[in-house]
């Protein structure tokens, strides 16, 4: 990753240093996107940890202290602790700064968190479409953001100086940047992200409950399908009961619409409509195509894993893609 001429903030402060903060700090650094980095994270192990990495030029106890005299603070904890953090940090935030967060839902981001912090910071929610099923400082890295999208979702009267600061921010990182409103973000993740992992979740507990099937039969046979769903079903505990909770609306309209769907072709197989299914199955695959013709995934066979004579994966797969 080439260097910018300038950074784009002078002191970045991360609030957690999991998988994603410990990747901002990691590319922020690459790209020379900031002057110096504060990290801090809830546990003396996570911290110790990032000060061995060597993740960020000061590695601070509390949250608050963390915040002082930074002029970007990007909070990278599980949504529903983000209330809590907001209230610590308000009083400690330099004027001028802009808070932002990485959450995978928005609206109740900005719900919770804007009632905290000053009127003379701004506050820029974000969400960048990345990751990977691990977690903790060990599992980031630099180039998680490339190519993939980040999402801004600013309140109504945010300042556009600061939103395109920080949309610059996101760039340097590698990552596409769109803004929308919080509530829309809400629904088109619950369909893109919430909703497959809630499915996951759901069909890898079934498999698990299958006394006629045993557990080493469900491994062995993984390949035909069930090994995409273990992979999406790994994703951290914490951070997903979370989601379902602060995006609860979005998913429960989601999940009736997908019952619905599900009805329609329970009844084509029960019925013998084979045309039923293969139409549906034709324009299912045109949306695969459509994924991999914009670049969000590999093209490569069998979800891209390696095969010898083909060229490694060159990115880890988007987790809000059709295969996460
Ligand atoms: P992670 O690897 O599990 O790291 C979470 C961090 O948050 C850790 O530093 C942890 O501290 C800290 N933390 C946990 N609970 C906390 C609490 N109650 N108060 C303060 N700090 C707390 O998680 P992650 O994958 O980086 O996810 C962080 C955020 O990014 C989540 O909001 C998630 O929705 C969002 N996100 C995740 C992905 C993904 O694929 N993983 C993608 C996009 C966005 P300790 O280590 O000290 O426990």
């Amino acid at each position: 990753m080439t260097k910018l001429q300038q950074p784009i903030y002078n002191r970045l402060a991360l609030i957690g240093m999991g998988l994603i903060g410990s990747s901002i700090a990691r590319a922020a650094r690459a790209r020379g996107a900031v002057r110096s980095i504060v990290a801090t994270a809830r546990s003396a192990k996570t911290r110790r940890r990032v000060a061995e990495l060597g993740l960020a030029d000061q590695v601070i106890e509390s949250n608050a202290a963390a915040v002082e005299g930074a002029d970007l603070v990007i909070v990278c904890i599980p949504v529903g602790a983000c209330a809590a953090v907001a209230k610590e940090i308000g009083p400690h935030l330099a004027a001028g700064a802009t808070v932002s967060d990485v959450g995978s839902v928005k609206g109740s981001v900005l719900r919770d968190m804007a009632p905290h912090l000053p009127a003379n910071v701004h506050f820029v929610p974000a969400h960048p479409v990345a990751g990977t099923e691990h977690s903790g400082p060990d599992a980031g890295f630099a180039e998680l953001f490339v190519n993939r999208w980040c999402i801004l979702t600013p309140p109504e009267n945010a300042d556009t100086a600061a939103i395109e600061r920080l949309r610059s921010f996101w760039q340097a990182l590698g990552a596409h940047v769109e803004s929308m409103p919080a509530d829309h973000h809400d629904l088109v993740l619950g369909i893109t992200s919430h909703l497959p992992h809630l499915i996951a979740y759901t069909i890898v507990g079934t498999a698990d409950e299958l006394s006629e099937v045993t557990r080493s039969e469900v491994l062995k046979f993984s390949a035909g399908g069930f090994r995409d769903f273990t992979r999406i079903a790994a994703s951290d505990p914490t951070m997903w009961r979370d989601i379902f909770l602060a995006n609860k609306n979005a998913v429960l309209e989601m999940l009736g619409r997908f019952s619905e769907d599900l009805s329609e072709l329970t009844r084509a197989m029960r019925s013998g409509d084979g045309q039923k299914l293969f139409d549906h199955f034709t324009r299912t695959r045109a949306i695969r195509r459509g994924i991999v013709d914009i670049g969000q995934d590999s093209p490569a066979p069998d979800f891209g894993r390696a095969h010898p004579g083909l060229p490694a994966e060159p990115l880890p797969r988007p987790y809000a893609a059709d295969n996460e």
